[in-house]
């Protein structure tokens, strides 16, 4: 009879965990590139130390109306991932993919989520409900699974922890929202970028621009926005990270509504701002909308 050999349980337990130390090197993380911030910081979520993250459009960059740079071709074409809004908020990114050459698999992260229409456009604001956020989790969850299969466990227990800050996360703004009295449930923003937030949660937004930041704003879209604030007494106007202040302040002055603060709409802040995750951003929206409205 043999005898039992300690030195082989060694060597299985150095070749079983040699896969595990591989992952923690960078250069064997999974490259993923987000078109925006917020999608890039769900990836991070989902993805942990098992990815590598960039972001096309960056903190406080507009993704509406984005013009990619040559380096965001090389970015694409090296992913091992491509994960995109969709609902018509990329609308630089078919040239850019072509130019790219890239194979990468794309994930649509909002699909399965049934889009707010405004006018004949769908709304492609839909992470601005915390309950959406969720379906993009899944669906980012869901690719990185399908990219890297021999991780799927660590992803899914990653998804499954940060859907339970979310759930948490939701509570806080429906409590949030609660404070605030029925009849100050209406605000100002520069651009329709909170109708998944209105609807979810039950605040009405006024926006003199569109669902895109690329529409030009009348002089008599202006006016009757001004109209609508003195009738109906809204208390405050918002200013937007991604956007000129300019003609909130007039409007602001013009109807002596205050302004209320900065909502985060589209992109999230660099590390040393006031909403560099996507947590943060949604904690810090219900501020500025309790502290302006909740009195
Ligand atoms: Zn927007």
């Amino acid at each position: 009879m043999r005898r039992f050999q300690p030195w082989l349980v060694f060597l299985v337990l150095v070749i079983s965990a040699a896969p595990l130390r591989a992952q923690d090197r960078a250069q064997d993380r999974l490259n993923v590139v987000a078109s925006f911030s917020i999608l890039g910081d769900f990836v991070r979520n989902v993805g942990g130390e098992l990815v590598s993250v960039t972001t096309l459009v960056g903190p406080d960059g507009d993704v509406h109306v984005y013009t990619p740079a040559p380096a965001d071709a090389k970015k694409i074409a090296d992913a091992k991932l491509l994960v995109i809004n969709g609902l018509g908020l990329e609308g630089w990114l078919p040239r850019l993919l072509q130019a790219s050459g890239s194979k990468a698999p794309i994930v649509t992260a909002t699909d399965g989520i049934a889009p707010l229409k405004l006018g004949s456009d769908a709304d492609p604001h839909a992470w601005q409900s915390v309950a959406n956020a969720k379906i993009y989790v899944g669906n980012i969850r869901n690719a990185l699974v399908t990219a890297d299969p021999a991780d799927a466990e660590i992803f899914r227990a990653n998804a499954e922890n940060y859907l339970t800050k979310l759930d948490a996360l939701d509570r806080e703004v429906r409590a949030a929202i609660a404070q605030i009295p029925q009849n100050h449930r209406k605000v100002i923003s520069t651009h329709d970028a909170f109708g998944y937030f209105a609807a979810g949660y039950g605040i009405d937004f006024i926006a003199p621009l569109g669902v895109s930041t690329e529409s030009e704003v009348s002089a008599r879209d202006i006016a009757k926005i001004i109209t609508q604030i003195k009738k109906s007494g809204i208390p405050a106007v918002f200013l937007e990270n991604i956007s000129d202040n300019r003609l909130m302040r007039r409007i602001s002055a013009e109807t002596g509504a205050r302004v209320g603060g900065t909502l985060y709409s589209d992109a999230l802040t660099d590390e040393k701002g006031v909403a560099p995750t996507y947590i943060d951003m949604v904690r810090h929206n219900i501020k500025a909308l309790t502290s302006a409205l909740a009195k």
